[in-house]
C-alpha cells in the first residue's frame, strides 16, 4: 500500500496511524524501526525492528482475540501494517501489571526484592506523559472514581490487564519463559474499554525458566529464573548493543509465532 496518499492521523515514537479511506471504523497502524527508552531520551533506529514488532504484535493480538479479550486488533494485511479499530477516545494511561518484582518497583524503598512473586498480579496506573516521566496515579483517587463515579476506564482496564496477564503468562510459559511484568494501554470504542496500542518486546519483561520444571509457588522465584537471559527491551535500556537487542526481539517473535499452536 502507498501510504503517501492517505491522511496521517498521528505519528508516535514507534508507529504511525493513517486513516483508512475504505472504512471509517478502522485505521492503519504502521510500525517503525525506531527504538526508544527513558521516555524517549534514548533513541536509535534498529533496522528490521518494525518487521519483528509487527510480527510479535500480530501473533499476540491474534492469540488474545482467540482468548476472547476485547481488543482493537482486526488484521495484518501486509508486512509492517495492521488494521485496528478506530478509537472514540484514547485513555491516557499506562497500565502496568506485575507477577514478579523487577525494574522500578525495586527502587521504591519499600522492601520489594527482585524475584518476589505477586499472587494475584498487582496493577498500577500511570498518567502517560514523557516530560513528567509517566507519574503513577493515587490509588485512593482510582478507588474513588470507580466507587463514586462508576469509572469503567479504571475498573475495566484493571480487569482486562489481569485477564491478559493470565493469558500471556500461560502462553510464554508453554515455551519456557516467565512473563515478569508488562504495560498495556486502553481506549474507548462504542462506549467500551478496549485493549489498544501494541504489545511487543518493549512492552514486557521476559525471563527464561532455569529448569524444565520451575517451582513458581514460592514467595520469591528468582532461583527458578534466569534474568541474565532476559529477552526484552531491558537489554536496550541497560545499554546492550543493537545487535543483541535485535537478537532478543527476534527470539520473542520466534516464540509468539508459535502461539497459534496453543489451545484457548
Ligand atoms: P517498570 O515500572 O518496572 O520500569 O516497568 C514495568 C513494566 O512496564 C515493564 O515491562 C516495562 O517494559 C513496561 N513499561 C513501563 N513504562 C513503559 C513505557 O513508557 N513504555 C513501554 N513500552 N513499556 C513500559
Amino acid at each position: 500500500m502507498d501510504f503517501s496518499k492517505f491522511n496521517k492521523i498521528i505519528e508516535g515514537k514507534t508507529k504511525v496511524i493513517y486513516e483508512n479511506p475504505n472504512d471509517p471504523d478502522t485505521v492503519f497502524m504502521l510500525f517503525k524501526d525506531d527504538i526508544t527508552a527513558g521516555d524517549g531520551v534514548k533513541h536509535d533506529i534498529l533496522e528490521g525492528k518494525a518487521q519483528v514488532d509487527w510480527q510479535t504484535n500480530r501473533d499476540i493480538f491474534e492469540y488474545l482475540n482467540r482468548c476472547g479479550v476485547r481488543t482493537h486488533y482486526v488484521s495484518s494485511p501486509e508486512d509492517k501494517v495492521s488494521i485496528v479499530k478506530k478509537l472514540e477516545r484514547k485513555i491516557n494511561l499506562e497500565v502496568v501489571s506485575r507477577r514478579v518484582a523487577a525494574g522500578s518497583i525495586l527502587k521504591w524503598g519499600t522492601g520489594a526484592a527482585e524475584g518476589d512473586r505477586y499472587e494475584p498480579v498487582i496493577t498500577q496506573f500511570h498518567y502517560k506523559d514523557d516530560p513528567l516521566h509517566d507519574p503513577m496515579l493515587d490509588d485512593t483517587y482510582i478507588e474513588y472514581m470507580i466507587a463514586a463515579k462508576n469509572s469503567i476506564e479504571y475498573s475495566e482496564a484493571r480487569r482486562i490487564n489481569a485477564e491478559v496477564f493470565q493469558h500471556l503468562e500461560r502462553a510464554f510459559a508453554a515455551f519456557g519463559v516467565q512473563l515478569i511484568d508488562f504495560k498495556l494501554e486502553y481506549g474507548m470504542i462504542k462506549g467500551e474499554v478496549v485493549l489498544i496500542d501494541e504489545i511487543t518486546g518493549g512492552s514486557f519483561r521476559l525471563w527464561p525458566f532455569k529448569t524444565d520444571k520451575p517451582n513458581m509457588n514460592q514467595a520469591n522465584v528468582l532461583s527458578e529464573l534466569d534474568p541474565a537471559g532476559r529477552l526484552d527491551k531491558d537489554v536496550y535500556r541497560m545499554g546492550g548493543d543493537l545487535g543483541a537487542v535485535r537478537d532478543k526481539f527476534g527470539a520473542i517473535a520466534a516464540i509468539t509465532a508459535r502461539f497459534k499452536e496453543l489451545d484457548v
